[in-house]
């Protein structure tokens, strides 16, 4: 057992606890950032299947996202846009195919007009929100305690309006069934992007990506740390009081004045706290859940659908792939699509063998692109639902009437030990700018505790 001695000790590589440790540093303090995985990037995860190169997790940035634009700059990458010229894809209802362009996608006048309505509405509520701080809303006990369903629903009993509205924070954010979380959940998700407007502005949410992959943020953070990133370090124990931590993998002991949990919160039971959690965060944390989508890749050798006059930007609440874009790499002649399949599809399609998974989800975007979509040279399904250290994807959120009941506490520091990651925040809550913001955000306030 090797033992070493840091100021701080840093659990997770992702882009929330290389972002703190980096912060740390500047400021003169001393870190230890202890790593499960072989790899830094948590969440961030470029690789190359089959000669592709594909990025497993998180890739978009958008607009407002300045944690993120900022840390991209500053770490001299470069950015893209996401290929959108032409016609957007909107299969309705009765499996009919519709192309549109612009922003409203083509169901009926009646159907368009509560959509408008319902959106300027939750624009509005939004707009009241604070996403750092939702559980303050007047009204935030009577948002928590209704589904964001139940609330869709009683606005208009137009069904079609009610399921575009919904895969909006649902599907396409939270990744959980409409019926599993509450208004306010849903309302802090928009919030966390400016407005419900921007979230279901896939010009605004999906505008960017890295040149050569998001991952490259963790990993040049991680480079500056040198040697005092460890990895396949799984935290065991961490022994916290007055006088710091002592934190424990199988091969390392750190002893630090502070420590920080940069992962998942999901994670934090396969720790064992001594002396044990207090009581408020045993319980606050048992509220909290991953949601789970299949990220789906498919390249090709050609974007053929570009010259289809189509833009790639596709999506339907009536299909498996609820959304679908063009995915291709900057500069790569060939063409990619991103697939999402999310919530309890996903978990139908976890009963299927692989073969009849890719079959379901090729026929699936066969209908947005046409039958070409069924042929890709390669084929890959992120599943980070089976990944020990995520667990579901893309992020926590939490159930029924935790959000305002426990929402206040996620971020408190208990002793010693201070909290960090995407799930947890305002602004880029269940993004990289989270992560970041977070990762700031806890060394900030273990650089002011020290200097106390
Ligand atoms: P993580 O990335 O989860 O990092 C936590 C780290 O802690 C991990 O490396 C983990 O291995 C480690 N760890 C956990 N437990 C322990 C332990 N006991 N001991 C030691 N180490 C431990 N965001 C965007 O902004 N844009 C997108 O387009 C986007 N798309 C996404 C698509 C997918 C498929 C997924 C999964 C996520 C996506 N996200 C996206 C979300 C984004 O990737 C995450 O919000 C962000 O990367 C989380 O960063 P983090 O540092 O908070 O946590």
């Amino acid at each position: 057992m090797v033992e070493i001695t840091r100021d701080v000790v840093i659990v997770g590589a992702g882009a929330a606890g290389l972002t703190a440790a980096n912060e740390l540093r500047k400021a003169g303090l001393s870190v230890a950032v202890l790593e499960a995985r072989d790899r830094v990037g948590g969440r961030l995860w470029t690789d190359v299947i089959d000669g592709a190169m594909l990025e497993i997790g998180g890739q978009w940035v958008s607009p407002d996202q300045d944690a993120l634009i900022e840390t991209v700059a500053e770490l001299g990458l470069e950015t893209f846009s996401r290929y959108r010229e032409g016609d957007s894809v909107y299969v309705g209802p009765d499996g009919a195919v519709h192309r549109f362009t612009g922003e409203m996608f083509p169901v009926a006048p009646e159907t368009e007009r509560v959509i408008a309505e319902v959106t300027s509405l939750l624009d509005q509520m939004v707009s009241e929100i604070d996403p750092d701080r939702p559980w303050e809303h007047p009204k935030a006990a009577e948002w928590d305690a209704i589904t964001w369903d139940a609330w869709l629903r009683e606005q208009t009993d137009d069904d079609e309006a009610v399921r575009n509205l919904a895969f909006a924070t649902g599907s396409a954010m939270l990744t959980k069934p409409t019926h599993a979380f509450s208004l306010l959940q849903s309302l802090l998700m928009a919030a966390s992007a400016g407005s419900y407007s921007n979230l279901v502005d896939a010009d605004f949410i999906l505008d960017k990506r890295v040149v050569g992959g998001l991952q490259q943020v963790p990993l040049l953070l991680a480079e500056r740390l040198g040697d005092d990133v460890h990895l396949n370090q799984p935290v065991r124990t961490l022994e916290w009081g007055d006088g710091g931590v002592t934190v424990t993998t199988d091969d390392l002991t750190v002893r630090g004045r502070f420590a920080i949990l940069a992962h998942a919160p999901v994670l934090y039971n396969r720790i064992s706290f001594v002396p044990a959690l207090p009581r408020r965060q045993h319980q606050l944390h048992q509220h909290l859940s991953m949601g789970f989508v299949i990220k789906v890749h498919a390249v090709y050798e050609t974007p053929f659908w570009r010259e289809k006059g189509l833009s790639g930007t596709a999506f339907s609440p009536y299909e498996l792939s609820h959304e679908a874009y063009d995915n291709s790499n900057h500069g790569d002649e060939r063409g990619t699509l991103v697939g999402f399949v999310s919530d309890q599809n996903a978990d139908d399609l976890f009963t299927l063998s692989a073969e009849e998974r890719k079959e379901r989800i090729l026929e699936s975007l066969s209908h947005y692109y046409g039958e070409e979509a069924k042929n890709p040279v390669v084929y890959y399904e992120s599943d980070w639902g089976s990944e020990e250290w995520t667990r579901g994807a893309y992020a926590a959120s939490f159930d029924m009437g935790g959000l305002h009941r426990y929402g206040p506490d996620l971020r408190e520091a208990v002793g010693p030990i201070h909290f960090a990651c995407s799930d947890m925040a305002g602004a880029g809550y269940q993004h990289v700018d989270g992560a970041i913001r977070m990762g700031r955000l806890a060394a900030s306030s273990i650089v002011e505790a020290s200097r106390a």
